[in-house]
């Protein structure tokens, strides 16, 4: 029901005590080596929630790669979809100081290596798939393609992040457009709209998608569509670790919309879906089953 085209990436993750300055060395702690990448974040969110998932992707033919593979296949993803080859698998080294914040360089590797030509040859996935969930950690003609792509009835979800300018063809065929308050910027670009997030999220559906979601972090979302701009409402929870919960929600909402879900009703889940995430450490390991979706 849902194809995810994205990426996959080893998050290899170290803490220290301060950053190393040029030149310098420092030690760190143990090495954590977990699944990530916001292809495979979605993929594994949806298929946890009970959705019938298959994941359009590049990974090395390496270890990272078959970790990363187990994953999803764990999860329950259908994986005939992720190509194997070409470049190492995408990593992110990311370090994380006493007061929690992250440094991260990412090696895009096998991920910058999923082409049009992929998305070509996995046409006929991507004609059966209810909704397309892509975003932009893969190369933007790829990205292209699969908005070429579609078949007329199915549903493009996009979540544009990291966040760069888009051409209208692939703005007018998101439903929804997903951008967390950062991201809202960087595709506004210089426009000036007001700072409150109902502006931002009129701003954006003005530039052609046919509905916009704006996260808002522990603040729920906005959605804007052509039925008008209405807010959605967190979901309190003692927030523990906010990674990946921009994928979850994205996961979440794109499979309700698949399913034949109004927007408001499947933002509604998201929400509830985003806040479980956050609730436990990690990206993958954090994402919830329906019935701890439905305990919250
Ligand atoms: P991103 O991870 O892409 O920056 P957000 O931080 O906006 O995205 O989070 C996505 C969604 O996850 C939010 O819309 C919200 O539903 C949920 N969420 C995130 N942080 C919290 C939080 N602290 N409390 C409750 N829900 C949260």
């Amino acid at each position: 029901d849902l194809l995810v085209i994205g990426s996959a990436n080893a998050d290899l993750v170290v803490g220290v005590e301060r950053r190393p300055g040029p030149g310098e060395t420092v030690l760190g702690s143990e090495l954590d080596v977990h699944p990530g990448g916001k292809g495979a974040n979605q993929a594994v969110a949806a298929a946890r929630l009970g959705a019938r998932t298959a994941l359009l992707a590049r990974v090395g033919d390496d270890a990272y790669g078959r970790l990363l593979l187990d994953a999803q296949q764990a999860a329950g993803v259908d994986t005939a979809g992720v190509l194997v080859g070409g470049a190492p698998t995408g990593v992110a080294l990311i370090t994380v100081d006493p007061s929690g914040d992250n440094s991260i360089v990412v090696s895009p590797g096998a991920n910058g290596r999923l082409t049009p030509g992929d998305v070509r040859a996995a046409g006929g996935l991507l004609r059966a798939s209810r909704v397309v969930s892509a975003q932009l950690e893969i190369p933007l003609e790829t990205v292209v393609e699969a908005v070429r792509g579609l078949a007329p009835g199915t549903r493009f979800v996009l979540n544009p992040s990291p966040p760069r300018p888009l051409p209208p063809e692939v703005l007018r065929a998101c439903d929804p457009l997903i951008v967390n308050e950062h991201e809202a910027r960087v595709i506004l670009g210089v426009e000036p709209v007001g700072e409150e997030p109902a502006d931002r999220a009129r701003a954006l559906l003005a530039r052609g998608p046919r509905s916009v979601v704006v996260t808002l972090g522990a603040r729920g979302a906005w959605v804007a569509s052509a039925q008008g701009a209405f807010p959605v409402p967190a979901v309190p929870v003692d927030a523990v670790d906010t990674t990946g919960a921009g994928d979850a929600f994205t996961a979440a909402l794109a499979w309700r919309l698949g399913r034949g879900d109004a927007l408001a009703d499947a933002a509604a889940y998201a929400v509830r879906v985003g806040a479980a995430a956050v609730t436990r450490a990690g990206a993958q390991a954090s994402y919830p089953t329906p019935e701890e979706v439905a305990a919250l």
